[in-house]
């Protein structure tokens, strides 16, 4: 029966957020008051497609409205940023509590980027040295670097492009995701990386993100001993730069 189903699956996203919020709530640094903002921040967050995905199956079981294909992929895409909103703190809960668990290997960038993006439009370009040695857990830097991209592609126009270029600069990996969108005011520069913390273009204007993407990308930078930061100007483009310690090179 697809509405069980479908109950199952909200039922236990429900379960997981708020295992990961309480855990998040437990161990986040901050005042009270912070506390209190994060609370009604995420409350806020998963109101939005919850509402949506409710009203239509309300109106769909109503006979009011009729699941055609569109709705169902639309109503498909809101779970999706459920998902992400899910997944995305449960990684800061796991992040807060130093319990983000990494599994280092011997990696070449080069070819890890070139993955990050295919993932993308296809206007992604990598810049990046045949060998590139990282020691670092390959999913996490695939999230980190999938993230920056994500971020370029959603606030770039199309006929805009993103680069992304790595190089090693002594004993670190510097990983570059640059763009030309529209940039980000320097007052709020100092901001992106806040949970939740939108501009208010961003804010206003459905963009499919979190709200925490570049959260996680700074709590997974410093799970790996590195750091990420950005620099833009408003109207050329914004640079997000990864640095992450480089894997010592063989005597
Ligand atoms: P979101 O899910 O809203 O993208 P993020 O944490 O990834 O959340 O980013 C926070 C905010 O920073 C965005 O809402 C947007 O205002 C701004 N931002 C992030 N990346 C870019 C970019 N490449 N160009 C312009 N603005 C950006």
């Amino acid at each position: 029966d697809r509405s069980a189903r479908a109950g199952t699956t909200a039922g236990w996203e429900i379960a997981e957020l708020t295992a990961a919020f309480n855990e998040m709530a437990e161990h986040v640094a901050g005042t009270e008051r912070q506390r209190r903002e994060l609370t009604s921040d995420i409350s806020h967050e998963l109101r939005n497609p919850l509402n949506t995905i409710r009203g239509w199956l309300i109106a769909a079981h109503d006979g009011v409205a009729d699941l055609d294909p569109e709705l169902v992929s639309s109503l498909l895409a809101e779970t999706a940023l459920l998902h992400r909103l899910v997944d995305d703190l449960r990684d800061l809960a796991l992040a807060d509590a130093g319990e983000l668990r990494l599994e280092p290997v011997e990696l070449n960038l080069a070819d890890l980027l070139r993955h990050v993006a295919a993932t993308g439009s296809g206007r992604v370009t990598v810049q990046a040295p045949p060998r590139l040695l990282l020691v670092a857990d390959p999913i996490r830097i695939r999230q980190a670097v999938g993230n920056l991209v994500a971020n370029a592609e959603r606030y770039t126009p199309p006929d805009g492009s993103i680069t992304v270029r790595a190089r090693r600069v002594e004993s670190v990996v510097v990983i570059d995701v640059a763009d030309t969108g529209p940039g980000i005011a320097a007052a709020d520069l100092p901001h992106v990386f806040d949970r939740f913390w939108r501009a208010d273009k961003s804010r206003n204007r459905r963009t499919g993100g979190t709200g925490l993407g570049l959260a996680v990308v700074r709590k997974l930078a410093e799970a790996h001993g590195g750091t990420v930061s950005a620099v833009s100007t408003p109207g050329a483009g914004s640079t997000f730069t990864l640095r992450l310690p480089a894997a010592k090179e063989p005597a």
